[in-house]
């Protein structure tokens, strides 16, 4: 029986975990702070006295490392499943706009939604099918050095489809501006979503809080395995000898007694303790933001699960039912705003979309999280390490390393299961 310490109780650490456990391997994982589920986590509101999450969490069918694990875990009933792509927006003085796909006749149900999506003319709508017609064709070397919007430009998506649609993926998917965000890594996403099968583009919601709906199913799992899960334990240093690791320190005790060790700790974390033994290059991410605004109200006239705001600093309202969580992706600028600020601004936008008016808030709560996901230039894109290192029986995990994915679940899921697939290799 291998001895394995994981070390980060995010999602790919709970993933290494959960994989590790089930091929028989005992599994130490240790968690820095009191609860797990890192950047997506849950936290009891003392205003609702209930648990409500750090951020909306959205999962899409192209997520096929987060679904397998979420069976694994048997979380799959925690989830809301759209049967087709359907997406609600929001735009100022013309209500609402669906982009929405037939369950069946794939390709040619999605062509067929973004034919039909009004927002833009029919003119630009031609323009969107030319450009998604194309994407399976550009050349990788000839956007390689690009940011999103300078391949849209060349590729004349107008001002309005850009705002419409491609700015609407990219800040939801990529969590930053299109001039900053790479287009290869756009690309690869864009072919996910709407090359891979008709449910690949659907969108998927957690049922429940975080907590409930992966975190509790990953720590059942672990714990039927015989693991253990020691939290407020900070790692704090790896002592190396011989090219492996022999000893891990954290605040509380000292481990030995193990035979690998997966970090799935975010790269700002691993800086901490370990890096300049593992890493040459002299790399470093930049970070964006994203604001929850988790508002309650008397009564709450929203029907859909969700809306997207066409032309809005608020990008996306989700519908709680107990309360509304509106969402601001690319929230750098936002971030020494007051609680009060925000709010008012997001108010603002519920009274200028919905029927929502100040005198039906009862509460609101603002979530700030200063780095949410990495920003996916070119330049950081080419130097994300793989999940092998220099030390013998050290495996990184974290959406962070180079899984070919933006800073997402799926990312983080699929690091965390190719760190436990090299240690049940070696
Ligand atoms: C508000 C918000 C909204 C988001 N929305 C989406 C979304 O809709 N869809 C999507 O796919 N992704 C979304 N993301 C991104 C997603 O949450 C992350 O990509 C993912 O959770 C990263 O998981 P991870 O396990 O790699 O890292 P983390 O979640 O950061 O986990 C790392 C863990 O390591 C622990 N740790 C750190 N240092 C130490 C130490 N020294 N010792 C022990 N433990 C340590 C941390 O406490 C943490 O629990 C969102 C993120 C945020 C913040």
């Amino acid at each position: 029986m291998k001895k394995c310490i994981v070390i980060g109780g995010g999602i790919a650490g709970l993933t290494s975990a959960a994989y590790l456990s089930n091929k028989g391997s005992h599994v130490t994982l240790l968690e820095s702070s009191p609860k797990l589920g890192g950047r997506a986590y849950s936290f009891i509101d003392k205003y609702a006295n209930d648990d409500i999450d750090n951020g909306q969490h959205i999962l899409m069918g192209c997520y096929a490392d987060t679904l397998k694990f979420i069976n694994l875990i048997g979380a799959k009933d925690n989830f809301i499943y759209q049967n087709s792509l359907q997406v609600n927006f929001l735009k100022r003085g013309e209500g609402e706009i669906k982009l929405k796909a037939l369950g069946q006749l794939y390709p040619i149900n999605l062509l067929a939604a973004l034919l039909s999506y009004k927002a833009v003319t029919f003119q630009e709508r031609l323009s969107i099918i030319r450009f998604m017609l194309k994407l399976p064709f550009v050349s990788q070397r000839k956007i390689k050095n690009m940011n999103v919007k300078e391949w849209l430009k060349l590729e004349n998506q107008s001002e309005v489809v850009v705002n419409s649609l491609w700015q609407i993926i990219a800040v939801g998917a990529l969590n930053t501006s299109i001039d900053k965000a790479s287009a290869s890594i756009y690309r690869s996403i864009l072919l996910k979503i709407f090359y891979k099968g008709n449910f690949a583009s659907t969108i998927i919601l957690p049922k429940y809080c975080l907590s409930q709906s992966y975190v509790n199913n990953a720590v059942d799992l672990l714990e039927r395995n015989k693991g253990i899960v020691k939290l407020s334990s900070i790692v704090e240093e790896l002592v190396v000898s011989e090219n492996k690791i022999i000893e891990i320190n954290t605040s509380n005790k000292s481990y030995k007694d193990f035979d690998f060790v997966v970090s799935a700790v975010p790269f700002y974390s691993l800086k901490k303790f370990l890096l300049e033994k593992i890493l040459d290059r002299n790399i470093d991410f930049e970070y964006s933001s994203i604001l929850n605004i988790h508002i309650w109200l008397k009564n709450n006239p929203l029907t859909e699960e969700f809306y997207g705001l066409i032309n809005s600093p608020a990008h996306w309202i989700f519908n709680k039912r107990s309360h509304i969580n509106l969402v601001i992706s690319d929230a750098n600028y936002l971030m020494e705003k007051s609680a009060e600020e925000i709010y008012e601004m997001c108010l603002q936008e519920l009274t200028l979309f919905t029927t929502v008016s100040e005198s039906d808030v009862q509460n609101y709560k603002v979530v700030k999280e200063k780095r949410a996901t990495f920003i996916p230039t070119n330049k950081i894109l080419n130097s994300r390490p793989s999940s092998k290192t220099k030390i013998s029986n050290l495996f990184l995990a974290g959406d962070w390393i180079d899984t070919g994915l933006p800073s997402t679940l799926e990312s983080a899921v699929k690091s965390g299961r190719m760190a436990a697939e090299n240690v049940i290799a070696s």
